[in-house]
C-alpha cells in the first residue's frame, strides 16, 4: 500500500480503472468559505493517489476528465459534500456516482451511525482513525499522519460498495439507491445556489 502525492492534477498516464474512489479535504464545512485543499483517489487497488490543490488554482485536466467521464463511476463517503466542492473547484458536475452513506441509510435502518468510521468497522471490521480529521489541510506541507488519514478514506470506498451492494439487492433497494446517486449531483448543485437548508 502506498500514497502517491501529486500538485494541482494527478498525472496523465494514471489509469483508475471504471470505478474510481475519491474523497475531498477542505478547510472547513462551509462550501463558500472554505476551500478545497486535497483530492484523494484510489482504484481499489491498495494505494491513494494524492492530489494537493493550490491556492486560486482551478485547471486541474486530468481530474476533470475523470469527474466529467460518464463511463466512470465516482465512488464517495457523503457524495454531496465532495460533488459540491467540486462544481465550486472546478465548475464540472461529477456524474455518475455511487455514495455509501446513502447507501447505508437505505439498509442499514436499525442504526443511525452511517459514518464511514462506523461502516467500516460494521462491514468490513477495518479499524480507521478520525484523529487527523480536523487538522489543518491548508498547509504547505502535509504530515505523514494526515497523508495517511486522507489515503485511509479512499481506500476501502470499493469493499464497502460491494457489501452494500449485497445488502441493497437482499433487501429489494437497489433501484431506489440508484435513483438517490442520479439525484445526488443536483442536490449538491442546490446546496451551492442557495437551497441547501431546504429539503427541495
Ligand atoms: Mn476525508
Amino acid at each position: 500500500m502506498t500514497n502517491f502525492l501529486y500538485k494541482n492534477d494527478l498525472p496523465k498516464e494514471i489509469d483508475l480503472g471504471e470505478e474510481i474512489a475519491i474523497d475531498t479535504e477542505t478547510m472547513g464545512l462551509n462550501l463558500h468559505r472554505d476551500k478545497l485543499c486535497l483530492i484523494q483517489f484510489s482504484s481499489g487497488d491498495g494505494n491513494a493517489h494524492l492530489v494537493q490543490i493550490e491556492k486560486n488554482f482551478n485547471k486541474s485536466p486530468n481530474i476533470c476528465d475523470i469527474l466529467r467521464n460518464k463511463s466512470k463511476l465516482k465512488i464517495f463517503h457523503y457524495a454531496r459534500f465532495d460533488i459540491a466542492v467540486l462544481q465550486k473547484k472546478f465548475n464540472i458536475l461529477t456524474e455518475p456516482i455511487y455514495c455509501t452513506k446513502i447507501a447505508s441509510k437505505l439498509v442499514r435502518t436499525f442504526t443511525d451511525r452511517h459514518g464511514l468510521k462506523n461502516l467500516l468497522s460494521d462491514l468490513l471490521s477495518i479499524d480507521i482513525s478520525k484523529s487527523q480529521q480536523s487538522s489543518d489541510w491548508g498547509a504547505n506541507e502535509l504530515s505523514k499522519e494526515q497523508l495517511n488519514y486522507a489515503a485511509t478514506d479512499v481506500l476501502y470506498l470499493h469493499k464497502l460498495k460491494n457489501e452494500l451492494d449485497k445488502i441493497l439487492h437482499r433487501e429489494n433497494r437497489y433501484y431506489l439507491a440508484e435513483k438517490c446517486f442520479e439525484f445526488t449531483p443536483y442536490r449538491a448543485m442546490l446546496d451551492i445556489n442557495g437551497w441547501e437548508n431546504d429539503d427541495i
